[in-house]
């Protein structure tokens, strides 16, 4: 594997930009070793700065069901571009994707787009907060909704990655606000007191938990939680920035239908651009401003070029056959995979066409068990796969995607890889 061009960019990059990325994980300071500089994409392969080529499983760490530079994708974007990139003012390709977003998730009576998911997932409080009046969130340990002040307490993702119980520089005033508990446990919100309920505004989870790992939810839980919280009169909050349009066409609500108040969306959403949105019931979304008291605002929101590539996307996901291939495929994958890993104290977790190979012999059910994983060992293994050309997420706290690009001789190259990495 050659190496130079990806060395020299990142000693380049490293003086400029804090750990020579612009977001932590892609630094590979988990697994040790300089990160890939990537240079294109086609279908599920990618190729370094070098010339080396990967099988991706990291899909842009989501939003790339289809996988890299899909033609009706590409097109849309060039023909949106070639129209222009931004207006700061209303287009028709917004409001059609907001139709097909709503046509999915029929939950999300009103909704908007936004440009990051961290940004849907930061309005979305806000909008909870301004219907409540009330100051509380509660959150589940290793659930990660973005970078904003309010949600990085006990988060997963980077924050997991990189062992950071909480951020510096969040007041401890914000941070107050944020209650976080045990995921998969509907008793460690039942336990809360009623004087920190009766100012909880809004209950915000990942419905399939991806960022500390993959770890699915009991679906007892989400029963459970989404009748408790009714009970209380407090807001359910799907954050399915990564389950949307990856778990079934509607999403992690779709699957195990269970309607929340409110839903955030991105990565697919998007379909490889920066695009987010967040919704749910009409009466909420209608206090967000120019219709109500809640702020909220953006020079790009609803990119035109955005909106076309997850138009583009979405037009093609809503033959919802493609899914049951997709989740055919993962699964016949997914069965040789378990039989290479018998006996290795690893466990494999998948849900749909996610996966992730936690060290550890049995899979984790919370933030607390997937912590005890061996992260050394998976480091090593990450770079016994990478030089076999399969490129998986650069942590153990992540979740890897199969796209729909992935083909029966891709999945096979991968098979043989994880024989000789095991
Ligand atoms: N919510 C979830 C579930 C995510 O996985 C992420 C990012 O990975 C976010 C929110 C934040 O999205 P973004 O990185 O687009 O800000």
């Amino acid at each position: 594997m050659k190496k130079e061009t990806s060395s020299e960019l990142f000693q380049r990059a490293s003086e400029l930009m804090p750990g020579g990325v612009n977001s932590p994980v892609r630094a590979f300071k988990a697994v040790g070793g300089t990160p890939l500089f990537i240079k294109s994409g086609k279908g599920c392969r990618i190729t370094d700065a070098d010339g080396n080529e990967y099988v991706d499983f990291v899909g842009s760490w989501g939003p790339l069901i289809l996988g890299h530079a899909h033609p009706d994708v590409i097109r849309a974007i060039q023909e949106q571009a070639a129209a222009g990139t931004t207006f700061g003012a209303p287009t028709a390709v917004e409001v059609e994707l907001a139709e097909s977003i709503r046509g999915a998730f029929p939950s999300m009576e009103m909704l908007r787009l936004v440009s990051s998911g961290t940004e849907a997932t930061m309005s979305v409080l806000r909008a909870a907060r301004g219907f409540t009046s009330k100051n509380n969130i509660v959150k589940f340990e290793g659930c990660y909704h973005g970078h904003h002040d309010g949600l990085l307490t006990s988060a997963g993702s980077g924050v997991a990655t990189f062992d950071l119980p909480d951020s510096a520089g969040v007041p401890r005033n914000y941070s107050r606000n944020t209650i976080s508990i045990a995921y998969n446990s509907v008793k460690a919100f039942e336990d809360l007191s009623e004087e920190v309920l009766a100012d909880t505004a809004a209950v915000i989870l990942e419905p399939v938990a991806a960022n500390m790992g993959l770890i699915p939810p009991e679906r007892k839980f989400l029963e459970d939680l989404r009748a408790f919280t009714r009970e209380r009169n407090i807001l359910l909050i799907f954050d399915e920035v990564i389950t949307g349009f990856r778990v079934s066409y509607g999403g992690a609500q779709e699957y195990y239908r269970i309607r929340p108040d409110l839903t955030c969306l991105g990565k697919i959403a998007g379909g490889g651009m920066p695009l987010a949105a967040y919704g749910g019931r009409a009466e909420i979304m209608r206090c967000i401003a120019p219709l109500g008291p809640v702020y909220q605002a953006g020079t790009l929101s609803g990119n035109p070029v955005a909106s076309a590539a997850g138009l583009a996307t979405l037009k093609i996901l809503h033959n919802k056959s493609l899914y049951r291939e997709l989740d055919q495929r993962s699964t016949k994958f997914f069965d040789a995979l378990r039989e290479v890993l018998t006996g290795k104290g690893i466990s494999l977790v998948t849900f749909g066409s996610m996966f992730t190979l936690f060290f550890r012999a049995k899979p984790p059910k919370n933030f607390k068990e997937a912590k005890e994983c061996d992260t050394k060992a998976y480091a090593q293994f990450f770079w016994n796969m990478l030089n076999q050309g399969i490129y998986l997420a650069p942590s153990q706290f992540e979740t890897n995607f199969i796209s729909m690009a992935h083909g029966e001789q891709d999945l096979e190259q991968a098979l043989e890889a994880f024989r000789k990495s095991i």
